[in-house]
């Protein structure tokens, strides 16, 4: 292979490898949403997958602009991010609030990826004037930024075992399951520390 031998190589290679990070993904979120409980998280997800589909015809657009064939290269880091989501997510669980706060957090760390790997290859298209580039670049890193922001929110609020309290009658079965072996668990504490008490 061809040594790299300018910025504007650079920034191809940059691309190719976010080409193929970005590609992955479309195959990796749609795993990620069917195995979310939660409807927020999973809808989250799925306008995600939507927005990721529209970010590798950006990149499509973008080696467009440079003239350079639209080729990806294998991103061994985003690889790596979604491989280790799957091996926490296939974890047991003993409730779904629990699987859905791993998935939050397998998103998140594809989300700060990509983050820092838009960040980069703009600071390059922006020192090679690339404007048109720079702009696609601009577009999907604003999406990043925004679906880790969701997430985060989701973890705050969504997946929150102290909100799935006993008078929440509208939760969903499964939630309700959650909610119970979180109290069986408490009781059986308690259970343990009456009898502590009674020796
Ligand atoms: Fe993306
Ligand atoms: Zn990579
Ligand atoms: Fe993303």
């Amino acid at each position: 292979m061809a040594s790299i031998d300018s910025m504007n190589a650079l920034l191809v290679d940059e691309l190719r490898d976010i080409y193929d990070a970005e590609k992955r993904l479309t195959k990796a979120i749609p795993k990620l949403a069917r195995k979310a409980t939660s409807d927020e998280l999973r809808s989250a997800l799925e306008e995600h997958l939507e927005e990721t589909e529209q970010q590798v015809q950006r990149l499509e657009q973008a080696f467009e602009h440079l003239g350079e064939r639209a080729k990806a290269k294998p991103c061994a880091g985003m690889k790596g991010i979604i491989e280790e989501g799957d091996e926490h997510v296939g974890e047991d669980y003993d409730d779904d609030d629990l699987r859905d706060a791993v998935i939050i957090g397998s998103a998140q760390r594809v989300e700060h990826y990509e983050i820092a790997a838009y960040g980069t290859a703009i600071a390059h298209a922006r020192l090679l004037e690339l404007d048109e580039v720079v702009g696609l670049l601009e577009e999907s890193l604003e999406e990043e930024k925004a679906a880790d922001r969701k997430l985060t929110e989701i973890a705050e609020t969504v997946v929150n075992l102290e909100a799935a309290s006993e008078d929440d009658e509208e939760q969903s079965g499964s939630r309700r399951f959650a909610t119970s072996s979180v109290r069986a668990t408490a009781q059986a504490q308690g259970r343990r520390r009456s009898s502590a008490r009674k020796k």
